[in-house]
């Protein structure tokens, strides 16, 4: 089971994934936690170039290419693997944030930003994507209060891009109904694991 978790900045997936890795591992699941851009070495120093604050010239293709390369390298080294071996994955980001900030909000086309990463997933669609749903404008708030989080490139992006990246989520929902379920964010932390692991529960079940 490949399990992504999408979403806008704040939105909790981070904690949520790691709570909800170490409960599905007490019911006796064999779960590995990882995260886009990054999870393994190479994928992490791609992450690094692409968040520099200081990379302010990166241009929007040049972004694409390189969450595409750190996708492929994580999913060929670690995903797959993972999966093989029977394991449910769990992923923080995956496609969907290329389809969203790249294709939609950075206005690359959601069609074409497939495109590129159709050549570098190979068909190895996740088998379960959870949007996490809050009001960009809230999850902006909610980073802006916390101190210990760094800080990286996209937090020089306005409301506005935020709004656009929002809608994009949007659309894949309506694109793909089947395999992305949305969660309410908006909870408190404990009200949106329980609701996450109901979900995956479910899931499970089927
Ligand atoms: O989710 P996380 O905070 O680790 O993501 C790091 C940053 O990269 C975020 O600001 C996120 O919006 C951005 N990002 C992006 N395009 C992607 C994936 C992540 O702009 N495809
Ligand atoms: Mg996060």
């Amino acid at each position: 089971h490949f399990i992504t978790f999408e979403g806008g900045e704040g939105a909790g997936k981070t904690t949520i994934l790691h709570t909800l890795s170490n409960k599905l591992q007490e019911q006796g699941h064999d779960v590995i936690a990882t995260r886009e851009p990054g999870g393994i070495d190479i994928s992490e120093q791609i992450r690094k170039i692409i968040l520099d604050p200081q990379n302010t010239k990166m241009e929007e293709r040049t972004e694409a290419l390189l969450y595409a390369a750190a996708r492929r390298q994580h999913l060929t080294e670690k995903v797959l693997p993972a999966l093989e071996q029977g394991k449910i994955v769990l992923c923080d980001r995956f496609i969907d944030s290329s389809l969203a900030y790249q294709g939609y909000a950075r206005g690359l086309g959601i069609d074409e930003v497939y495109a590129i990463n159709q050549f570098a997933i190979k068909d190895c669609m996740p088998t379960l994507t959870l949007f996490f749903d809050i009001a960009p404008k809230k999850g902006l708030e909610r980073i802006a209060s916390n101190k210990d989080r760094e800080r990286n490139r996209l937090d020089l992006e306005n409301l506005a891009f935020h709004e656009r990246v929002y809608a994009g989520y949007q659309m894949l929902i309506r694109k793909f109904p089947n395999r992305i379920s949305t969660i309410n964010a908006d909870q408190s932390l404990e009200d949106v694991e329980r609701d996450t692991l109901a979900r995956i529960d479910a899931y499970l079940k089927k």
